[in-house]
């Protein structure tokens, strides 16, 4: 036990005590090669404990139960409103453990536990429900038939369409909200009667299994969920491309959403994208400063800008740039650095040694290149895998700095001038997820919001994901729309039935 897990539960304690196994139709049981991985505490660098890794044979393993379970009656004919049950269950389940879940997440990611439990558990729960009140409500619709057939063209028919589970799911996911984009992508799994595998981040296995002990609990039937830890070159690629598999949901960066693409042809799967993005936060002329300066701040710093819809890219209108600049690295300046399970953190490490190389790699290509930081630009003296947060200024839009996604707390700030051009300049990126717009003018919002090229646009606000909002990107930021109803359909396949009667 390390300085930085000394405000651990003993619950949490006694749960990494143990090493941690695959879930496999109902079953926890080691992999089929018997090897394990360590998972790492980013505050301190130390091993938190072992995981079992998963290999080819286990996704094999894996997809065969989440086969059987998907045709076993106990599951395919469950009404619609026991689903519902469930699924409240399970969310019920989740609250109550919420604490202990917020712990985990923080030991394993490195963000703070407040936030855990405050950001990522309230929004896992929120669409929990939300998504626990669809399965009564997935409709079809009749349709209108005017075909003419032979040999009689007075035939009369009966047109409908009814909505079905796509099958059996391979979720793919991230290391910046564990927990979260699991829910993101099992609660919607088992809203229409697929059945799941589920491969966590290498970097943040362990609230992906607790969750495997909760969905049993709940009384969820075996092999409907299984959960593989362990690597994306093995077993995120084997599950990839697996033949059993109907469809793939992915959470990650836009590199490896294309591996998927190419590993999923074979059987030609259903595949959804979330991927990377860049995306601008824009103050305008008219915007006041004293909201627009701390909104700008947390839309990059917020989860230590490891967040696929940080403001990574602001720009200010040149009459406030130097105020809106000054305010964002005030606050980055006085944000207190930390281990997430330190009450007073406001910033914890970023999730691996790897990543933060990456982000101090980009910051000091930017510096090369003939940008400043205001602020921030380097890492405290520390074992753990922190980075200041960053402001950098006198960027060119050629610079790495400003096109790649750097995934860290840093932000390029540059002015502009004119609310025609800008739109320009925000487009300006191979990504399309999101873009912030800071104005009083609701006529210059109208002018402008038509004109970005993202997935959500935010006015005055930035990273308000709801459960209602569908979510999801423009351009090379993904494939598709999760949450609100439209993930229903990344879920379902349509089927028309033509009666004639
Ligand atoms: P990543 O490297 O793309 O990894 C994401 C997941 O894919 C991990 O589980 C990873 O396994 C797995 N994976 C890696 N290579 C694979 C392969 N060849 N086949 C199948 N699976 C594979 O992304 P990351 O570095 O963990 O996360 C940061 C990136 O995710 C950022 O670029 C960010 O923008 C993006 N992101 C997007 C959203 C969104 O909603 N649009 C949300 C969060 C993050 P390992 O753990 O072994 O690497
Ligand atoms: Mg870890």
């Amino acid at each position: 036990m390390n300085a930085a897990t000394e405000h651990l539960s003993a619950r949490v304690r006694d749960w990494v005590a143990s090493p941690r196994k695959l879930l496999i139709g109902g079953q926890w049981v080691e992999s089929a090669s018997g090897v394990t991985f360590p998972t790492h505490d980013p505050a301190s660098g130390e091993v938190i404990c072992q995981v079992a890794e998963a290999g080819a044979e286990d996704v094999d393993r894996a997809v065969q139960a989440a086969r059987r379970a998907f045709e076993d009656p106990a599951w395919a004919g469950m009404r619609p409103c026991d689903r519902e049950r469930l699924l409240h269950r399970l969310a019920d389940l989740i609250e109550a453990n919420a604490d202990e879940l917020a712990e985990l997440e923080a030991l394993d990611n490195g963000k703070s536990k407040m936030m855990a439990r405050y950001g990522d558990l309230v929004m896992a729960l929120d669409f929990c429900r939300y998504i626990a009140g669809w399965p009564t409500k997935i409709e079809g619709s009749t349709l209108p038939v005017s075909m003419p057939y032979y040999p009689d063209p007075n035939a009369k028919f009966f047109a409908y369409t009814t909505r079905e589970p796509v099958g059996v799911v391979g979720a793919i996911v991230p290391w910046n909200f564990p927990l979260l984009m699991a829910i993101w992508k099992l609660a919607p799994a088992l809203a229409t009667g697929c059945t799941s595998i589920l491969k966590p981040a290498e970097e943040t296995p362990l609230t992906a299994l607790r969750l495997g002990e909760l969905v049993q609990e709940a009384g969820y039937p075996d092999g409907v969920v299984n959960i593989l830890p362990g690597y994306g070159e093995t077993a995120g690629a084997a599950l990839v491309a697996h033949e059993g598999v109907d469809k793939v949901a992915f959470t990650g960066s836009t590199e490896v959403g294309r591996m998927i693409v190419r590993g999923s042809a074979g059987n030609l799967k259903k595949v959804s994208l979330e991927l990377g993005g860049k995306s601008p936060v824009i103050v305008l002329n008219d915007a006041d400063p004293e909201m627009a300066a701390p909104g700008a701040a947390m839309a990059v710093f917020f989860n230590h800008g490891q967040v696929c819809t940080a403001g990574s890219r602001l720009y200010v209108h040149k009459s406030k740039f130097d105020a809106v600049v000054e305010g964002v690295a005030a606050m980055a300046k006085g944000m207190t650095l930390g281990s997430g399970l330190d009450p007073n953190t406001q910033m914890g490490p970023l999730v691996s040694r790897q990543q933060q190389e990456r982000v101090l790699g980009y910051i000091e290509s930017g510096v090369s290149e003939g940008a400043r930081a205001v602020t921030g630009g380097g890492k405290p003296d520390s074992r753990g895998y922190f980075v200041e947060p960053t402001v950098l200024v006198d960027t060119r839009p050629d610079m790495k700095v400003v096109r790649e996604e750097i995934f860290g707390p840093v932000v390029v700030a540059q002015p502009f001038e004119d609310l025609d051009e800008i739109a320009r300049q925000a487009n300006d990126s191979v990504y399309g997820l999101a873009a912030s717009v800071w104005t009083s003018d609701i006529g210059k919002v109208q002018r402008l919001v038509p004109k970005l090229k993202a997935g959500t646009v935010w006015v005055n606000c930035h990273n308000v994901l709801d459960s209602t909002m569908p979510f999801g990107g423009f351009k090379q930021s993904g494939w598709g729309r999760e949450m609100g109803r439209a993930v229903i359909d990344l879920y379902t396949e349509t089927k028309s039935v033509c009666i004639q009667y």
